[in-house]
């Protein structure tokens, strides 16, 4: 099997399993990897994570034309972004998963860390959550405001939207996401409690043992 089937298959294979344990529903959420030649693979608009085709996943070449397979999801433009900023980027994944959506609506969040390190592997995945205003889908003004937020953070949520994370490789974009959505859960899990937060002696130690 080549790399590119390799890939073409690892994409579906995460989509359906993001899809069947409910971290995206209908035909929100998208994912792009990035291939050796310098061009992409991106899931098609409109489609579902859970019945993705590997054949016909969206084929963009290191101009970002678009080449082969349906037409690339309409939110690419949050994908190329993430890609132009951070050079090292292998694979990015955006979902509409709903414990970080629901962070994403709260009132009087931290646009510069929207939630809190209420866990050590939240910080060695995410670090600093930025917070990107609202905009309509698809309005450029959402790829500028992320554009101005992506070279220094790898995960950033859209607000009244949701998340969109860049990694290395697609396992990491995916286990990182997760790790957002699942500490989305606890923190609102924990709203109105007393919370004690790593201090930020704990976080900074925990950079400097697992650098980003
Ligand atoms: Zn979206």
């Amino acid at each position: 099997m080549s790399a590119v089937t390799r890939l073409r298959e690892q994409i579906c294979a995460t989509g359906a399993s993001l899809f069947d344990r409910g971290l995206t529903h209908g035909s929100t959420g998208n994912i792009s990897a990035r291939l050796d030649d310098g061009g992409w693979l991106m899931t098609p608009t409109g489609s579902s994570l859970g019945t993705l085709d590997p054949a016909r996943l969206a084929h963009l070449d290191a101009g970002g034309r678009h080449v082969g397979g349906d037409a690339p999801t309409k939110e690419a433009f949050l994908h190329t972004t993430m890609y132009a900023k951070r050079q090292k980027t292998g694979a990015v994944v955006h979902l509409h998963s709903t414990h970080s959506v629901a962070v994403s609506c709260l009132e009087g969040i931290d646009p510069a860390n929207a939630l809190p390190p209420i866990t050590a592997y939240y910080v060695m995945r995410i670090g600093a959550l930025a917070l990107a205003p609202y905009f309509p889908p698809g309005d450029m003004a959402l790829a500028d405001a992320v554009g101005r937020l992506a070279d220094r953070h790898h995960a950033i949520l859209l607000a009244n939207h949701g998340p969109v994370v860049a990694g290395t490789s697609l396992a990491s974009a995916t286990d990182a996401i997760e790790e957002l959505e699942e500490t989305a859960r606890l923190f609102l899990m924990l709203r109105g409690e007393r919370i004690r937060t790593l201090s930020p002696e704990q976080v900074a130690e925990l950079r400097k043992r697992f650098p980003a």
